[in-house]
């Protein structure tokens, strides 16, 4: 291999991907014998393989991320003209499409102010967590700085991100992790047994859910505890949605212990659950909110921590002090593709009305989900929020034991034959839970959810009977 391939020579692309391709999130033995996927193009909803096999894509680029769909020309057109005219220079300067988006992105999220571009959803939330133990330095004297996080929830890949990481099995051989992350129990009501909340339902569960917040900070003492970070809708962990009366109860917790909320709409953030961020579902007021994948759909790495001008000015006072403001950097923060491809695609999200068609389409998704439910005792569960949505695979209903590995890793290979490709949340949590997890561009119409549920139906006929 010389590297001088013709990229149109995909078998030879295959080859240099075997021979030199550490891919994320998987074992590679099987490549030894198996080739490795290669996606080649993107079109709408679909995405075409190295073989020409068409697929149908129910995961907006397997992680959440393609709100929009690919091949969007005016994005690519925006990126290339800012590219040309200016591609990078480091954020202690503006830039015009920095400015512009900060500004469009604010306008949609009243009572926010300030915009930290970085370039991944785990930075955003490590300049986050930076932000809160400077502020315990500040302001209280060294102490509130242990930032509480979810059991379930997930916040990034980095190592105090991991910190602050709620889902063991990805935890498991990477510790020891940064002190002053504390977790909380999660708010599953499917699961709520594991809390012995059994007794409770709906908002009493939602409530006593939250309250569980407030014991771990009474037993920390209030006057150690500098944040609270939570998804609005778990992710990985299960695409957990919190019930009635949560967010109120924790946005009065956080207020009554100087606690800052921090809320991580990595995968929420931009149109996902139907409104332009997910905590916007349930009237609370962040002090942080973190975004990252639908930012720019995958066009550009693009992540923000967007923050009150509250916290903003804390960064400003005795400004002589050398050690008083963020000193803090990210060197690809200052590329100019990011904010130029965020700037349309939120143009797109507005100009099509996607959000309501992801309110509509999440609708009928869950719907044909509920039905699928009637006809397949293995789901146990169906949940979720826009056209961000799971089912749950269990073996019994009633224990809620659920279903193996393989099984639910059959299920998505059935899917991926019939050209359409789902994830599946939390396949090596033994005792948790097998969620697969749907999550189509904003842009899918009612024939595209109908072909994903179908694929679904078939599937779970096959591997369970
Ligand atoms: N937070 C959440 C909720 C996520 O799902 C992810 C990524 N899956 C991250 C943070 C980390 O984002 P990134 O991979 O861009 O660092």
């Amino acid at each position: 291999m010389d590297g001088t391939f013709n990229e149109n020579d995909l078998s030879r692309v295959v080859e240099a991907d075997r021979a030199h391709i550490w891919h994320h999130l998987i074992q590679h033995k099987p490549f030894e014998t198996n080739d490795p996927r290669i996606i080649v193009e993107g079109k709408g909803m679909r995405v075409w393989d190295q073989k020409g096999k068409e697929h149908l894509d129910a995961v907006s680029g397997g992680v959440w991320t393609v709100n929009v769909g690919y091949g969007r020309e005016s994005i690519c057109k925006a990126v290339y003209d800012q590219l040309m005219k200016l591609c990078y220079f480091a954020n202690s300067a503006g830039s015009i499409p920095g400015a512009i988006f900060a500004e469009n992105l604010i306008a949609k999220m009243p009572g926010m102010s300030r915009v930290y571009y970085t370039n991944s959803g785990s930075e955003a939330n490590e300049k986050a967590f930076k932000m809160v133990r400077q502020i315990a330095h500040k302001r209280y004297g060294g102490k509130k700085t242990k930032i509480l996080y979810r059991d379930r929830d997930y916040h990034g890949s980095t190592l105090a991100a991991m910190s602050a990481g709620g889902q063991d099995e990805r935890n498991a051989q990477y510790g020891p992790f940064a002190p002053d992350f504390v977790r909380v129990p999660h708010c599953m009501e499917y699961r709520k047994h594991e809390l012995g909340l059994e007794d409770l339902s709906g908002e009493a569960f939602g409530q006593a859910a939250a309250d569980a917040i407030e014991q771990v900070i009474l037993r920390e003492g209030p006057d150690t505890v500098g944040a609270l970070c939570l998804e609005p809708v778990t992710a990985g962990g299960g695409v957990i949605e919190a019930p009635e009366g949560y967010w109120q109860r924790v946005q009065e917790i956080c207020k009554k212990y100087e606690v800052l909320l921090h809320i991580d709409e990595v995968v929420c953030g931009v149109g996902r659950t139907g409104t332009w961020f997910g905590y916007q579902q349930y009237g609370i007021k962040p002090d942080f909110v973190t975004m990252a994948k639908g930012v720019a759909s995958g066009y550009a790495a693009i992540a923000c921590m967007v923050t009150t001008e509250e916290v903003f000015d804390m960064f400003k006072d005795n400004a002589d002090d050398p050690l008083n403001y963020f000193r803090d950097i990210s060197t690809f923060g200052g590329c100019t593709a990011g904010p130029a491809a965020a700037i349309e695609n939120m143009r797109i999200i507005e100009d099509e009305n996607l959000l309501q068609n992801c309110t509509n389409m999440g609708e009928r998704m869950m719907g044909n989900l509920q039905a699928l439910m009637d006809k397949h005792k293995v789901i146990g569960d169906v949940r979720g929020k826009g056209l961000f949505l799971g089912a749950e695979l269990v073996a019994d209903r009633a224990t809620k034991e659920p279903v193996n590995e393989k099984q639910a890793q059959a299920v998505v290979a059935d899917c991926m034959a019939q050209g359409v490709i789902i994830g599946v949340t939390n396949r090596s949590v033994p005792g948790k839970n097998n969620t697969l997890c749907f999550s189509p561009a904003l842009i899918a119409t009612a024939d595209d959810i109908d072909q994903i549920t179908d694929a679904v139906d078939g599937a779970l006929g096959r591997v369970f009977g």
